[in-house]
């Protein structure tokens, strides 16, 4: 038996838009073209237009999409990158694939995302990009961040992987920075059936540069001018992103209508609550409440049929793969804790606001004396 409210149920969009999707699939099969054709050409053009970014290159998913920018904004060996100590792994890894330093700066512990207050201390003459994530679908701060890296004469990427139509200051995140990467992993907000990504940019060079770097550094076959990959976003993928990008923003608005019924009614329950700043407009991505007991509570809601997921148990720092940075226990406190004592609960535009009710009532109804 499966949850009554389960965290996430994947196939819910696939039954929603089946014929739409279906006929897409078939329209595909028979155009007999299965990489960079007319259905990614499509989907760049309309996702550029959605995100207001000049460019957008389709990729084969989101840690291509960050190590392909990082690639073309020229960072090497030896460089310093600025990361949030606070993301998912994928943010630090694109930035060891390129063979740079992950230099970890600290969040702000209401929004968990970068704090840029405590980035300046970061800098050295070694350091190249900022890289902030907009995480669980909040922007970053970006203007003192922006800020900053003018001072410094630095480049900004952004992980905007849990950001799709995400708003920072009534703009749509996706060219606020010199290039932002984005992942359509299916458990996005705006996912594909499979891997996919893409990077969007106002930047004519560095979009030329990646769209080299992702087809073996060439532009017309058997001629090859970089070192490239082989990272293309494939026709099928295009065409069932073309699809769901019709249906981003309502879907977002539904996660919108529900996070804000889990913000009243949660309010005094004792558990910390989402932090949206008044000039973010979040995608929603995740609904993330922290507490104390947070082991106990995902017991106790599992327990009553309600899926949870934890984003995410272990920092970067802590994990086995990067033991040799040697930032053991206690290195970074505010993620360290955030880690133990975040908690997901269901959020997505399937779930109806019953379904959202049967979560507040568990949560209710777990002894309020053991959350603080
Ligand atoms: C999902 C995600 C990625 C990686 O995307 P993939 O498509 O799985 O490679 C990178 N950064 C963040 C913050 C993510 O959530």
């Amino acid at each position: 038996m499966g949850d009554t409210v389960p965290f996430l149920d994947l196939k819910s969009t696939y039954t929603e838009l089946k014929d739409e999707i279906d006929e897409a699939i078939q329209r595909v099969m028979d155009s007999g073209y299965y990489l960079l054709g007319q259905e990614l050409k499509s989907f760049e053009n309309e996702y550029s237009e959605y995100t207001g970014a000049k460019h957008c290159i389709g990729v084969g998913n989101g840690l291509d999409a960050l190590h392909l920018s990082l690639r073309a904004l020229g960072v090497k060996a030896g460089d310093e990158v600025i990361v949030p100590s606070n993301t998912y792994i994928a943010t630090w890894l694109a930035v060891s694939i390129v063979g740079a330093v992950v230099v970890p700066v600290e969040p702000d512990e209401r929004t968990y995302n970068i704090d840029p207050a405590r980035i300046e201390a970061a800098i050295t003459e070694r350091t190249r990009v900022i890289l902030p994530v907009h995480l669980y679908g909040q922007s970053a701060d970006m203007g003192p961040i922006l800020g900053l890296a003018e001072k410094h004469g630095l480049r900004v990427l952004e992980d905007a992987a849990q950001a799709h139509g995400a708003k920072y200051k009534g703009n749509r995140v996706g060219a606020l920075g010199d290039v932002t990467a984005w992942s359509f992993y299916p458990t996005k907000n705006l996912g594909a059936f499979g891997d996919a990504g893409a990077v969007t940019t106002d930047n004519d060079e560095l979009a030329d540069e990646i769209r080299l770097l992702r087809n073996y550094g060439s532009r017309v076959k058997y001629n090859n001018e970089i070192k490239g990959y082989n990272s293309r976003m494939e026709e099928i993928h295009a065409a069932m992103l073309r699809i769901k990008l019709k249906y981003l923003d309502t879907w977002n608005s539904q996660r919108e209508v529900l996070a804000n019924l889990y913000l009243e009614e949660l309010q005094e329950t004792g558990i910390v609550l989402p932090y949206i700043e008044e000039w973010a407009e979040s995608a929603w991505h995740l609904f993330v409440i922290r507490c104390k007991k947070r082991d106990a509570l995902q017991q106790h809601l599992k327990a009553s049929g309600i899926g949870t997921l934890i984003h995410y148990p272990i920092p970067p720092h802590l994990s086995d793969a990067y033991k040799d940075m040697g930032a053991g226990e206690g290195s970074f406190p505010i993620s360290e804790a955030i880690h133990r004592e975040v908690l997901s609960i269901p959020l997505s535009p399937h779930l109806t606001s019953g379904q959202c009710q049967m979560v507040v009532s568990a949560i209710r109804s777990f002894d309020a004396r053991r959350i603080t």
